[in-house]
C-alpha cells in the first residue's frame, strides 16, 4: 500500500490504521514469554481507543479467556461477544448500587476495598449463590486494594468464603517500565505476603512491564495492555510489533516570507521563505497541543517540522525540505508509522503513548488490516 495516497477519502481529516495481525503477533509474543502462566488482556478505555469491540473478540478466538475493563459499563457491550467460558473482570471494582447489574452481566468484580467485598457478600447471601471476584490487594503503590490489614480480616472472615468465590488476587505495579527499580522487588515481596493469605487462589501482578520482568513477577496470570497495542512496555527497545499508524491529509500548502507568523499567538516566524503545508487534524483529534513547534510529520522518508501552535482541526507544518511541488493537498503525511513510532510521537508530546493511544478521536476514517493480513477493512 502507498501510504501517500492512501484512498478512499471519507471527507475526514486523519486516518487511523490498526493492524490486528500485529496484535495478534504481540499478544503470541507475551503469552509465550510468560507461559505457563496465563495471558490475559487489559481492553479498558475501547482496547486503548483501538476498538474493544474488533481486539477483544480476536483475542478470545486465539485462546485469551480473560479481559480486564475499568467500569462495568465498559463491560456490558463487550460480554455478548466474548465465548461463555471467558471472564470480564471490572478493574475499578463494584461502583454503590452496581451490584445486581455486575451479577446480572456475569461481569467479575475487582473488589478493592471492604465496602466492595461487602456490598458483593450481601448480594451473594441474599441471592443464595456464591459470587465469583478477584481481590485486590495494595502491594506498594496507594492506588487500589486493600490494605494488609484489611486482607487479613478479608481472608478470616468465614462469611466471605461461604459467600464470595474468590478466583483472583492481584495487585498493580508502579514502576514495571522500569525494570531495575527497587520498588519491582518489593511490591513483588509485598504481594506475596499478602497473596499467602489467601492459599490456592491464582495470583496476578504484573502489566506489560511486569511481563517483562523476570519469571517470578508473572504469577498464575499476566494482565498487559500497551504492549499489545504496540507501545513500549519498558524503557528502552520496544520488542513489540507496531499496531497503530495514523496519516493526516495535506489541505493546503503555501509560501510565505521572511518574517510571517504561522498559527495562533504566531508563535513560529519564518526566518526566509518557508514552504509550509497545512493539515487536517489538530487537538480535537488527540494530537496535544504539546507537539506545537516540536513534533514533526513525515512524507517520503522527510521529516516535516510542526510550524507554530496546533489548532483545532489543523496543523502547519514546515515543508521547505521538500522539493517544490512534491507535496500537495490531498496528499497523507505520516504521523505514526514507519518513520515516527507512537513512543517517538508521545515523547514528543511530553507524555506516553498511553495517553496518545486513548486520546485518538472518533474523527478517524478508522482501518483495520485483519487478522489473517488479508488486507485493507473499512471500520
Ligand atoms: C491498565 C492496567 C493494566 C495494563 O497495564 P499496561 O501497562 O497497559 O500493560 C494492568 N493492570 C491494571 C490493574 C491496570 O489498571
Amino acid at each position: 500500500m502507498d501510504r501517500y495516497s492512501l484512498s478512499p477519502d471519507l471527507g475526514l481529516g486523519g486516518r487511523l490504521t490498526i493492524d490486528l495481525s500485529a496484535l495478534a503477533t504481540n499478544y503470541r509474543h507475551i503469552a509465550a514469554r510468560t507461559s505457563p502462566a496465563r495471558a490475559a488482556a487489559v481492553v479498558k478505555a475501547d482496547a486503548y481507543g483501538l476498538g474493544a469491540e474488533r481486539v477483544a473478540p480476536m483475542l478470545a478466538a486465539m485462546g485469551c479467556r480473560d479481559f480486564f475493563v475499568a467500569h462495568l459499563a465498559e463491560a456490558i457491550p463487550l460480554l455478548p461477544l466474548l465465548p461463555p467460558d471467558a471472564r470480564l473482570f471490572i478493574l475499578n471494582g463494584l461502583a454503590p448500587g452496581a451490584e445486581r447489574l455486575c451479577a446480572d452481566a456475569g461481569a467479575i468484580p475487582v473488589l478493592n476495598a471492604p465496602d466492595q467485598a461487602a456490598r458483593w457478600r450481601a448480594l451473594a447471601a441474599q441471592r443464595g449463590v456464591r459470587l465469583p471476584a478477584a481481590v485486590q490487594v495494595d502491594s506498594g503503590m496507594s492506588r487500589l486494594g486493600l490494605t494488609a490489614d484489611e486482607a487479613a480480616a478479608l481472608a478470616a472472615s468465614a462469611d466471605f468464603a461461604a459467600q464470595v468465590d474468590p478466583v483472583l488476587v492481584m495487585s498493580h505495579l508502579a514502576c514495571a517500565d522500569t525494570p531495575d527499580h527497587g520498588a519491582n522487588a518489593a511490591q513483588h515481596r509485598a504481594f506475596t505476603a499478602l497473596a499467602d493469605r489467601f492459599p490456592g487462589v491464582p495470583r496476578a501482578l504484573a502489566n506489560s512491564g511486569g511481563a517483562f520482568l523476570s519469571s517470578g513477577f508473572h504469577g498464575d496470570l499476566v494482565r498487559p495492555g500497551i504492549a499489545l497495542y504496540g507501545g513500549a512496555p519498558f524503557d528502552g527497545d520496544n520488542p513489540m510489533r507496531a499496531v497503530v499508524s495514523l496519516d493526516a491529509r495535506v489541505i493546503q500548502t503555501r509560501t510565505v516570507a521572511p518574517g510571517a507568523g504561522v498559527g495562533y499567538g504566531l508563535s513560529f516566524t519564518a526566518l526566509s521563505q518557508t514552504r509550509l503545508a497545512t493539515i487536517a487534524v489538530g487537538y480535537a483529534d488527540g494530537l496535544p497541543r504539546a507537539l506545537g513547534n516540536r513534533g514533526a510529520a513525515w512524507f517520503k522518508g522527510v521529516r516535516l517540522p510542526i510550524a507554530g501552535r496546533v489548532s483545532m482541526d489543523s496543523i502547519s507544518l514546515d515543508i521547505s525540505a521538500l522539493p517544490e511541488g512534491a507535496l500537495q493537498p490531498g496528499d497523507w503525511v505520516e504521523l505514526i508509522g514507519p518513520h515516527q513510532s507512537l513512543d517517538r510521537l508521545a515523547a514528543d508530546a511530553g507524555t506516553i503513548s498511553y495517553e496518545i493511544l486513548t486520546s485518538l478521536g472518533s474523527r478517524y476514517e478508522r482501518h483495520y488490516l485483519d487478522a489473517a493480513g488479508a488486507g485493507l477493512e473499512a471500520a
